[in-house]
């Protein structure tokens, strides 16, 4: 009954304190947040353009000219929107990027409706409230504030709220503005999704900031037969190959491994632990095989930094009730080291499933982008405006495991970051899973952190 009692918390107040926006900000920010994920933006099923229009009306409604809006993308359904808040021009714009699509969320699955923005128990629920659209709604929330309060920037700042990044594919946003419209985007480096705050056991321990990502390469993974009658079965089934070589992946892992900014990353995870694993993942940063285990064992977050990773996601086969399979399928995502080809991965597949029936191939492009440069001048805004914030809480260089945008931006040329300052608890990480949530109190301050940290980056220090 203990926990009944933290029940209230959440009240639809706004929280006070000197990490917080001015309540009128923070209204603002909620009021956008709970109209984006309120539409209904799965990236199969749903269209990105209602968010793009509304966030147009908001801008337009705040003073902003229509000639420093655009709203346009590859197909009616799939807008993009990108908006400019002019600085001096003294130095080369910077873009600060969020996605509006989301992965696919089922009522079913959900303990509640995924497309209504619910607050309780501290938290904000809703398909979307973790990634991206809490990026989305502050990136938009502050550049409000900006003009309200007459901040002058040295540089333009452009948000770009974009379409389909959940699977990429022909609407992908980032893609189609990269190849049609690059002068509205284009910048000296942008700032992104994908590097967020890692509370352990309650506490804030560190400020990821992405600087490189694993790569995706889904397999279509197909067996066929020619079937037959079911009333007469025979051993050679082609559900069974492929069950079969499903559980010799499941029983799989890929080498683990370290690269420059996994071993960056461990090595301050290194100082910021005071638990057991602190001697491991020193360890871990400076290559033991034993430790690296250990460290894997402990986090699946810590796993997937250290290794390529590679899950069956989907599934089809047969076609009646009463005829032998003559094709089962399925579909294998895996998230790659930047280090491993994808020759390498698929070479891996075909002999953990050690079945020649079991036919492996890759199933889309693959896009695979450098690594950024480190800049100093980022670095220490990040490290400063962390400080500042969340006193003793390191800034953290890092690989995420799921792929962005930024991978077509890297691609292109355009250095690009992952950093949010939304703080989320590392053992339940809920983005694309069901009750996705972000935390009332980290939303805010991750407002009041890229408020500060973009304003860091367009202007000169005095
Ligand atoms: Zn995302």
């Amino acid at each position: 009954m203990l926990r009944f009692s933290v029940l209230g918390l959440g009240a639809v107040v706004c929280l006070g304190g000197a990490n917080l926006p001015p309540q009128d900000d923070q209204k603002l920010a909620r009021e956008i947040y709970k109209q984006i994920v309120e539409i209904k933006s799965g990236f199969s099923t749903g269209e990105t353009t209602p968010v793009a229009e509304a966030i147009a009306a908001r801008l337009k409604a705040a003073g902003f000219p229509e000639s420093d809006i655009f709203v346009g993308g590859a197909i009616p359904k799939k807008a993009n929107l990108v908006v400019r808040f002019h600085g001096t021009g003294a130095r080369k714009p910077i873009l600060l990027l969020a996605h509006t699509d989301v992965v696919e969320a089922k009522r079913e699955d959900w303990s509640m409706d995924p497309f209504q923005f619910v607050e309780r128990d501290g938290y904000f629920y809703g398909r979307g409230t973790a990634d991206d659209k809490a990026q989305a709604a502050i990136w938009i929330a502050n550049l409000i504030r900006y003009k309200r309060e007459g901040f002058k920037p040295d540089r333009d700042i452009i948000v770009a709220l974009t379409a389909d990044e959940e699977g990429g594919g022909p609407y992908n946003g980032v893609n189609w503005l990269l190849k049609n419209k690059r002068e509205l985007i284009d910048a000296e480096f942008c700032l992104n999704e994908g590097g967020w705050g890692e509370i352990r056991n309650g506490k804030r321990v560190s400020n990821d900031i992405q600087v490189s990502e694993k790569y995706v390469i889904d397999f279509r993974i197909e067996v066929r037969n020619k079937g037959g009658h079911s009333s007469v079965p025979v051993p050679d089934n082609a559900i069974y190959h492929l069950a079969g070589a499903l559980e010799r992946l499941s029983k799989f892992s890929f080498p683990l491994k370290t690269n420059d900014v996994t071993r960056a990353y461990f090595g301050e995870m290194a100082k910021i632990e005071s638990g057991p694993m602190k001697g491991d993942l020193a360890k871990a940063a400076e290559g033991s095989t034993e430790a690296m285990e250990r460290v894997a064992a402990a986090s699946p977050t810590w796993n997937a930094t250290l290794r390529t990773t590679c899950v069956a996601t989907m599934l089809e086969g047969g076609h009646a009730h009463n005829a032998l399979p003559q094709l089962a399928a399925s579909n294998v995502n895996c998230r790659v080291l930047p280090e491993d080809s994808a020759e390498y991965v698929q070479s891996t597949l075909e002999k953990v499933f050690a079945d020649d029936q079991v036919k492996v191939k890759m199933a889309g492009e693959v896009v695979k982008g450098p690594a950024s440069p480190l800049r100093p001048d980022l670095l220490q805004a990040v490290n400063r405006v962390t400080d500042t914030l969340w006193p003793g809480v390191a800034t953290v260089p890092m690989m995420v495991m799921g792929a962005t945008d930024g991978l077509y931006l890297r691609a292109s040329g355009m250095s690009t970051y992952g950093v949010q300052g939304l703080f989320m608890d590392s053992s339940d990480i809920r983005m694309h899973g069901r009750d996705e949530r972000m935390s009332v109190q980290s939303f805010y301050e991750g407002q009041t952190f890229l408020y500060e940290l973009v304003k860091a980056l367009s202007k000169r220090s005095e």
